[in-house]
């Protein structure tokens, strides 16, 4: 797709006001990479005011065939907010009203919400909202929806399409639309509010959310359990599962992980057993139900772990947290660039699973650690190599390949919560048939007749390591670890 004219920005500028449209330098490049690292310039960043300012820009949009790329906190792991094409960012990240209805247990949010505001605002009345992305400070409620989000308490609690109760916003076309009511049923036609949620902003602008909410955990309980080795502690997985016990997060901290934590905390997790894998097991609700679950974890852990931890109040709980915490920024002790997949496998492909990790850390003579989501399948993997050395970049990605193609043939799938954006694409046809591919392209095609939305996401394969990777200090980044003497 060409660059837009002036034309169609003058059009725009004489709809909405100048006041809503940045050209400047600053404020384009800061709309032109996520977390994916590498960037494309837009034409101009809108940052709309009103519902029909949205619907001016789209109309726009499609008159003169202009990219649109909405965008939230940009914290995406994929490039999904990159503005691949060029053309117009819209901003909707300073859309921020939020009104929680308490009788209803819904909230009814702008989509420039923050994840964690959110809950903070349910938090006042009692009330949760469960999707918990490590990045909630600066995900957006339209960012996590359009990504289908997960976070830590998926075991129990689901993912960010569990709790959408109805949508409202834009046709890629500029036709406003309502996908569900705030309603606890609603069987009226398809569902076109799922096909939003994890579109990664191909299919609509999202400008409202109504989300569902739950009552508050009054308590949790933490177990830091320690295992032999890597098999040993996925294996304990499916025996936590059969005991009954009600967990609400289930990590996994590979022997790797946990080294690079250890160092970086200056102390290791359980001193007798420094070389472990861990499981770090959350139970949460009444007093009653902590109880009744830390019981079964607790006899669990007996007879699985070769030690184990358990929290008996809030700072010890935080402690015991702090290896997991600590094991992302640590990690930068093996490399000083990354990586990382979110890859999701079947339970029964565990074991296949540390296995295929051993042949990829052998075949790209890189580390490897794994740390994640162990009560859903959902693995982060992390590729690490020096940024100077063009060979170690290659072997990770070569690597990347190998470990995607290997979960597919294990019956997983390549994103559990990032989704597919830029950097997974050229991947996309290998988790879909060609008719899987097809269906969802003619979606896209009907609700899209002039590819307006986020083009060139999902769909089009592109090679990430083709940009220059770009260099910026994100609000997220961890400060580099000092290395251990
Ligand atoms: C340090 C770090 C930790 C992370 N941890 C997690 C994690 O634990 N779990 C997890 O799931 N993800 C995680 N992520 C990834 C990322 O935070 C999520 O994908 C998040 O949901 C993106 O939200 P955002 O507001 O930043 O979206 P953006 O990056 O702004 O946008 C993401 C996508 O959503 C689209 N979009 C945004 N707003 C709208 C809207 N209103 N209407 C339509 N489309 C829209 C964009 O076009 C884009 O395709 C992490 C990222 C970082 C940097």
């Amino acid at each position: 797709m060409a660059q837009p004219s002036d034309k169609a920005l003058a059009a725009l500028v004489k709809k909405i006001g100048a006041r809503r449209i940045d050209v400047s330098q600053k404020g384009r490049f800061a709309a032109s990479y996520d977390s994916a690292r590498f960037s494309v310039m837009p034409q101009a960043v809108i940052r709309p005011k009103t519902n029909g300012d949205i619907r001016q820009t789209l109309l726009l949009a499609n008159r003169h065939k202009v990219p649109v790329t909405v965008r939230g906190g940009g914290s995406a792991m994929t490039g999904a907010s990159v503005p691949l094409k060029g053309g117009w960012v819209l901003d909707l990240s300073h859309w921020k009203k939020a009104r929680i209805s308490a009788k209803e247990s819904l909230a009814y949010v702008q989509p420039g919400v923050t994840v964690e505001q959110l809950d903070n605002a349910a938090a006042k009345q009692g009330l949760f909202y469960p999707p918990d992305p490590s990045s909630k400070k600066y995900a957006t409620i339209g960012g996590s929806i359009s990504t289908n989000a997960g976070g830590l308490r998926g075991a129990k609690y689901g993912v960010t399409r569990d709790y959408v109760v109805a949508l409202e916003g834009f046709l890629p076309t500029g036709e406003f639309v309502r996908w569900g009511l705030p309603l606890r049923k609603f069987s009226s036609g398809y569902n076109m509010r799922d096909l939003w949620v994890g579109a990664e902003g191909t299919l609509g602008v999202i400008t409202q959310a109504v989300m569902k909410l739950l009552s508050r955990p009054a308590m949790r309980k933490t177990f830091l359990c320690a295992f032999k080795n890597n098999a040993a502690a996925l294996k304990a997985v499916g025996p936590l599962r059969e005991s009954g016990a009600d967990f609400s997060i289930l990590e996994y901290i590979d022997e790797l992980s946990v080294k690079c934590a250890a160092d970086f905390m200056g102390r290791p997790a359980f001193q007798k057993y420094p070389r472990s894998a861990l499981l770090l097991v959350e139970v949460d609700g009444s007093p009653a139900q902590v109880a009744a679950a830390a019981k079964r974890v607790q006899a669990w852990a007996n007879t699985h772990a070769r030690a184990f931890a358990t929290s008996k109040s809030e700072t010890q709980a935080e402690a015991l947290w702090q290896v997991r915490r600590q094991c992302s920024p640590a990690m930068f002790y093996l490399g000083d660039s990354k990586l990382s997949e979110d890859v999701v496998l079947p339970m029964a492909a565990y074991e296949k699973f540390v296995k295929l990790i051993g042949e990829l850390e052998k075949t790209t003579r890189l580390p490897v650690p794994v740390f994640g989501h162990a009560g859903d399948g959902n693995f982060h993997v992390h590729f690490m190599y020096n940024r100077a050395s063009k060979d170690e970049r290659a072997r990770a990605e070569k690597g990347v390949k190998k470990l995607l193609r290997g979960v597919i043939d294990l019956g997983g799938a390549i994103s559990g919560e990032h989704g597919i954006g830029v950097s997974k694409s050229p991947y996309f046809a290998w988790q879909h048939s060609p008719a899987q591919v097809r269906a969802q392209h003619a979606v896209k095609r009907a609700l899209d007749p002039q590819n307006i939305l986020n083009p060139g996401k999902i769909f089009e394969a592109t090679n990430v390591a083709d940009f220059e990777p770009v260099r910026v200090k994100m609000p997220w980044d961890h400060k580099p670890p000092v290395p251990p003497r």
